[in-house]
């Protein structure tokens, strides 16, 4: 089965085609500035060399329509036709409670998807979008959505509740719901086999750590806890988001620097975490580092605060699953920064964690990272959250 995953943004759409069969990918790309002027669309296919145009995209219908001519044209498509495409995995950021696994789109989870925007008013409409475009395009085409939150909908109430009035779960389903679901469904999965142990019989302790971050618990297979909440704003320091604050730091700053909601969330959002912490420096980790070698007093404290909020979300989860078996880095940092995760794991002795120097310096593979004697295994599992979103669509549609 041939699978188009998209991940539409407000302003861009990532996209990749992958042969559920062999799960490679057959061409991947990415549309950016829809909708604003310069937009370009770059498109691999996987045996052909990078390509990149620059071409007005007014609306993302547009953008998917130069995806679908990009994967069918005659000298470097990867396709015949658009017959050829099975099925559209579609990434939706927040599901709500309503949706706690995949799902077949019709028009009733298309609505279902659009009460949702509330919970995330930045992704979820542009998600909905990249749906409409692919069905005025492929009506024929079965389509998947599958839902960052929907891995965290196994947490129990006493995660997921805030010591807020009840009234505002009731009226607002105000709560955590936890991001990032799909990498840590699928890299859990993959420590438990990779280990060759039962998922359904282990503790384990998944570090998403990106430009955007988060830890989670999976015990027994299910998620018991995660660091975002309702929206990816609260948990670890992250590029640009702050994670978890005094919230009575918002009242603060807003009479202090005569500020609004709005301006003091942009704050939060887009101008704190490492970024904002290291005085600017960057929101990118090897600049970050790069400015600690070279004796950058701020770079310096942001690491150690970003590496120190890590280890107590790790401490926290191993108290809430009354131990762990292993412990996995992903993404971005957790794939790529050796450094990170031996700084992490330096605050992580009384799990009787060892880490093997020669196997952290591996890069792009699954690697137990501890030594054999260590009691707490520690891995780093390349994520992978198309391929994921492509299993579950070939999954659903074969069932
Ligand atoms: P992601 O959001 O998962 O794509 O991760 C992006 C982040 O990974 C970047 O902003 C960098 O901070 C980080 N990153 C990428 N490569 C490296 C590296 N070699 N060392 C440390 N951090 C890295």
């Amino acid at each position: 089965m041939n699978i188009l995953v998209i991940n539409c943004g407000s302003s861009s759409l990532k996209f990749q085609l992958i042969d559920s069969g062999t799960e490679k990918w057959i061409a991947k790309g990415l549309c950016e500035r829809i909708g604003i002027e310069g937009s370009r669309i770059t498109y691999t296919p996987a045996e052909g060399e990078k390509e990149e145009t620059v071409t007005p995209m007014p609306d993302h219908t547009e953008a998917i329509r130069l995806v679908l001519e990009a994967l069918t044209n005659e000298k470097t498509g990867v396709v015949k036709s658009l017959s050829e495409i099975n099925a559209v995995g579609h990434r939706i950021v927040h599901g709500g409670e309503k949706f706690a696994s995949s799902t077949v789109i019709d028009d009733e989870v298309m609505k279902a998807i659009e009460a949702c925007n509330d919970l995330a008013p930045l992704h979820n409409p542009a998600n909905l979008i990249g749906i409409r475009s692919c069905r005025e395009l492929m009506d024929q085409t079965p389509m998947v959505a599958v839902f960052d939150t929907a891995f965290h909908q196994t947490m129990p109430a006493k995660a997921y509740m805030y010591g807020l009035p009840y009234e505002y779960y009731e009226k607002y389903k105000v709560r955590k719901y936890g991001f990032h679901g799909t990498s840590h469904s699928y890299v859990s999965k993959r420590a438990a086999e990779f280990l060759g142990e039962k998922y359904e019989d282990m503790k384990i302790i998944v570090c998403h750590l990106g430009n955007g971050a988060s830890v989670s618990a999976v015990q027994n297979g299910k998620c018991i806890d995660t660091s975002m909440g309702l929206t990816p704003l609260e948990g670890l320091i992250m590029g640009t988001r702050s994670g978890d604050i005094d919230p009575a730091i918002m009242e603060f700053l807003a009479h202090k620097e005569g500020l609004g909601i709005d301006e003091v969330m942009n704050i939060l959002n887009k101008k704190s975490g490492v970024y904002g912490l290291s005085g600017n420096v960057s929101s990118d980790f090897r600049d970050l580092e790069k400015a600690a070698g070279e004796g950058n007093e701020k770079a310096k404290l942001t690491l150690d605060a970003f590496d120190y909020r890590v280890a107590k979300y790790i401490g926290a989860y191993v108290a809430a699953m009354n131990g762990v078996d292993a412990i996995c880095f992903t993404a971005g940092v957790g794939e790529n920064g050796s450094t990170t995760r031996e700084r992490v794991c330096a605050y992580l002795g009384y799990l009787g964690i060892e880490l093997d120097k020669e196997a952290n310096a591996k890069r792009g593979e699954d690697v137990v990272i501890s030594t054999q004697d260590s009691k707490t295994k520690v891995l780093v599992i390349p994520t992978n959250e198309e391929l994921a979103i492509a299993r579950e669509t070939s999954a659903l549609l074969k069932a």
